[in-house]
């Protein structure tokens, strides 16, 4: 499986403290996208799908939020990575897609990828429809659609946009998570200068 980051541990990519995954590669490639430095599908770091479960597991997190790049690009590796995470009974799984929800649906393998997941965040960005007025979401045109009862507390109340992000830095280089911010928006900046153990 190509990812492009893996992070143990964040407050701005969803609820709680969750684990957030990059896949690598995008055939979308939508005007304005924050992470262009994931949509060449040969970049990035290729792991074996037991490594990368075993990591995820092992963080012991609220929680992961699976973004990009476009996850629904490696849809087979994707299936695979989450029936392992189902296996050992782990909950709480987040994917962010740019496909609309009307494509998943029609495409067998991207609908099972997103059967195995809790929420499912759906549409690409349009950088017109920001900010969004719920938190975490890119853009306001996207769709969610909840799989499973987990998240039912954000079906019936989905928090407000705070637009916060959190910045680091690993491996002497400065990291930044979170959504896209624009000059309007409210500014939470998270410093986690002593996060370790991050990969
Ligand atoms: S789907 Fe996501 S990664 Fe791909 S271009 Fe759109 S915003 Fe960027």
């Amino acid at each position: 499986m190509r990812i492009a980051r893996f992070e143990a541990r964040t407050s701005v990519e969803g609820p709680g403290e969750r684990s957030a995954l990059w896949l690598q590669g995008c055939s979308i490639k939508c005007p304005d996208c924050c992470n262009p430095e994931m949509h060449d599908q040969c970049a990035g770091e290729e792991i074996s799908i037991n490594a990368l479960a075993k990591k995820i597991i092992s963080a012991h997190a609220d929680g992961l939020t699976i973004l990009g790049g476009e996850p629904l690009d490696q849809p087979l590796e994707l299936i695979l990575l989450l029936q392992q995470l189902a296996e050992a009974g782990y909950h709480g799984i987040i994917l962010f897609s740019g496909y609309e929800w009307h494509s998943i649906t029609a495409d067998l393998t991207k609908r099972r990828a997103t059967s195995l997941c809790d929420l499912v965040v759906a549409g690409p960005f349009d950088k017109k429809q920001t900010p969004s007025s719920r938190r975490w979401i890119g853009s306001e045109n996207q769709t969610t659609h909840f799989i499973t009862d987990f998240y039912a507390g954000l079906q019936k109340d989905w928090p407000q946009n705070m637009r916060e992000i959190e910045i680091f830095i690993k491996d002497n280089v400065i990291m930044v998570n979170g959504t896209p911010l624009s000059s309007e928006d409210e500014l939470s900046l998270i410093f986690a200068p002593n996060r370790e153990n991050r990969t």
